[in-house]
């Protein structure tokens, strides 16, 4: 399906969890979060439910973020009920890369293709601050894990923050090299403003506003349509079509602001 303004909306990113097992600066508060009760997040079902209508609207490829979507319990259930689903291309994940030392076998099994990691720097002491509590060998881990179970085409992404990691580049691109991935480098914003997105830097990510094809789906069940808008459309689920079809054509040209919701809510 088509928005307002000529853009295909063909890529939903789905928020499995608003909770994390790290506290990265740039994403959560140093004292954790308030995270959602288990009754006010969307069951797997319903999920699923979203996915299948937004298929039919013209969804081709389908992203599991958070949070940290490996922490929700029973996650690999999601991801084979979504890889059954006719007409989806794509199902991915972004994950931080803790937990994929045990999961990254079975996630491929039950069905995710390709898998972005996050990592900002290969340096032990500054992954330590940067996420608070993580310890860099877990990723380190994970990645070696995502690559013996058989994963091509993942991305490590890569939060470019001036003056703490800028110098990192390098390394980050020679791992990757060796590693055979892609390193796709994320200009670092905040969402309450727009023009907060970093652009000194050449960096892959956040795409323009008219590149945009993606709608989003919280964990407690609000469809987004902009990353940087307040803006949220509540789920009918006797009608989800014409919730999704209100989500997408709510989406503005470009973004502003964005207070009510934290990245790690949204899931970037
Ligand atoms: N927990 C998972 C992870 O870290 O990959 C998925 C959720 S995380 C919110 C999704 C992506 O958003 C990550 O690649 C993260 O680095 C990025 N991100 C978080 N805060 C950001 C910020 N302030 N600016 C740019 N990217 C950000
Ligand atoms: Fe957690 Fe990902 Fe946010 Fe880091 S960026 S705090 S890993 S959700």
């Amino acid at each position: 399906m088509y928005d307002r303004f000529n853009r295909q909306i063909t890529y939903l990113r789905i928020s499995v969890t608003d909770r994390c097992d790290l506290r990265c600066t740039y994403c959560m508060p140093e004292k954790g979060v308030v995270a959602k009760r288990h009754q006010d997040i969307l069951s797997y079902e319903k999920m699923v439910e979203v996915a299948r209508e937004a298929i039919a609207l013209g969804i081709k490829k389908i992203r599991l973020t958070g949070g940290e979507p490996l922490v929700r319990k029973g996650v690999l259930f999601l991801v084979e009920q979504l890889k059954k689903l006719p007409g989806l291309e794509e199902l991915t994940l972004t994950t931080n890369g803790v937990m994929l030392d045990k999961m990254a076998r079975l996630l491929k099994q039950a069905g995710i293709d390709r898998i972005n990691i996050s990592l900002d720097t290969l340096d032990p002491e500054k992954y330590k601050k940067l996420t608070r509590i993580g310890d860099i060998k877990h990723v380190l881990r994970g990645i070696d894990a995502t690559i013996e179970a058989g994963f091509q085409n993942t991305k490590i992404n890569m939060v470019l923050i001036p003056g703490f990691n800028d110098d990192d580049v390098q390394s980050m691109q020679a791992f990757c090299r060796e590693k055979g991935f892609t390193l796709q480098r994320i200009n670092h914003y905040s969402l309450v403003d727009i023009d907060s997105i970093n652009r000194n830097y050449t960096a892959e990510r956040p795409l323009e506003c008219s590149e945009c094809n993606r709608i989003r789906l919280t964990a407690d069940g609000r469809l987004k349509a902009c990353l940087f808008s307040d803006l949220e459309i509540p789920l009918d689920f006797n009608n989800l079509r014409e919730s999704l079809i209100q989500a997408i054509q709510s989406k503005p040209e470009s973004g502003t602001c964005n207070f009510n919701r934290q990245i790690w809510q949204i899931g970037g």
